[in-house]
């Protein structure tokens, strides 16, 4: 059965520069107790497309139905309560900051109407599924990013949610601390039999824990399907792009690693500010192949960025333009 299902939906956002069209006719059926993965690069309409889910963003057009339910014929307070059902985990973690792990987890429990001293049993209870009941009393700016979304996603199970939609949920972490977060999405997943979308520019975030996917690329689905068949046989050039996208991924990792093993200071440290400068954007890499053992990485502001197979001392960042090297 579909937990999820979009039908023909369509979202323009008018702004000062005119009328810009997020979505068009996007259809997609996300299935009960499945994970699946939304991608696309900047732009495409990923954080529309989630926030259209739980109708933060109303389309102009099209069906939304969760669980059976059409959402846009719901009252207002049909709709609050439907999205109690529905829970979020975002990139920047979104925790309270002035409240330690224990209360934040608490939070939606309080709301609820959950009397105090059950609200604390049950939120122990959900660290101890995220690996953090030793941290309960720690304040939030106490915690690495890694911790953080673990406390994100104890808090979201604590509102016993059916659905739980992750935008871009690991894009702020290192490659290994994303492997963990995506075992524990996966444990959530399969020990409480909710359903999760996950949005991202990641590729090593589908390949690893998505059952299904569909390829966003300027506001259309390019194509959907199981993640072996769409990123095997793909058929799409968005879909192509993306396999590029993942060999760049791994090289990124490959040089994380090589930078771990080997901690000596590199003497390209302009060229490392740039690349961190550009790493560290929101805005997801755009991926073409440059030349024989290259790849351009990311564009930004007319820096692009140029990985070749080697270590550090082969990244170059050019000014202007994108140059193959290697
Ligand atoms: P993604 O999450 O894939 O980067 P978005 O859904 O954020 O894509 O954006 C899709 C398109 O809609 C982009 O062209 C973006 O500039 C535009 N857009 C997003 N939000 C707004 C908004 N509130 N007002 C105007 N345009 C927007």
């Amino acid at each position: 059965m579909a937990v999820i299902e979009l039908e023909q939906v369509n979202k323009t956002y008018s702004g000062k520069n005119g009328a810009v069209q997020a979505l068009k006719e996007v259809s997609l059926s996300v299935e009960e107790g499945e994970i699946f993965g939304v991608i696309g690069l900047s732009g495409a309409g990923k954080s529309t497309l989630v926030r259209c889910i739980n109708l933060l963003e109303r389309p102009e057009s099209g069906h939304i139905r969760v669980e059976g339910k059409e959402l846009s014929s719901l009252s207002g307070k049909e709709l609050r309560l439907e999205r109690q059902n529905i829970a979020m985990i975002f990139q920047k973690f979104n925790l309270l900051m002035q409240r330690n792990v224990l209360d934040n987890v608490c939070f939606p429990l309080e709301i609820a109407g959950v009397r105090k001293k059950e609200a604390r049993k049950q939120a122990l209870e959900y660290l101890r599924t995220v690996g953090l009941e030793d941290k309960a009393k720690a304040y939030p700016v106490q915690l690495s990013g890694g911790q953080q979304q673990r406390v994100a996603i104890a808090r979201a199970l604590a509102s016993h949610p059916r659905i739980i939609l992750c935008d871009e949920a690991t894009s702020a972490l290192d490659p290994q601390t994303t492997r963990t977060i995506l075992e524990l999405l996966r444990k959530v997943n399969r020990e409480y039999h909710i359903s999760i979308v996950i949005i991202t520019h990641e590729m090593r975030v589908i390949t690893e824990i998505c059952d299904r996917v569909a390829v966003l690329h300027h506001g259309r689905v390019a194509e959907a399907g199981p993640v072996q068949e769409v990123f095997k046989n793909p058929k799409s050039k968005a879909a192509r792009q993306l396999l590029l996208l993942k060999e760049t991924e791994e090289l990124e990792e490959e040089l994380t690693d090589n930078d771990e093993e080997d901690s000596e200071e590199s003497s390209y440290s302009d060229e490392n500010e740039h690349i961190d400068e550009l790493e560290n954007k929101t805005t997801p890499y755009s991926v073409s192949e440059t030349g024989k053992n290259s790849r351009v990485v990311s564009e930004d502001k007319g820096h692009t960025a140029i990985l070749t197979a080697e270590k550090r001392k082969n990244l170059h960042v050019v000014r202007g333009g994108a140059h193959a090297v290697g």
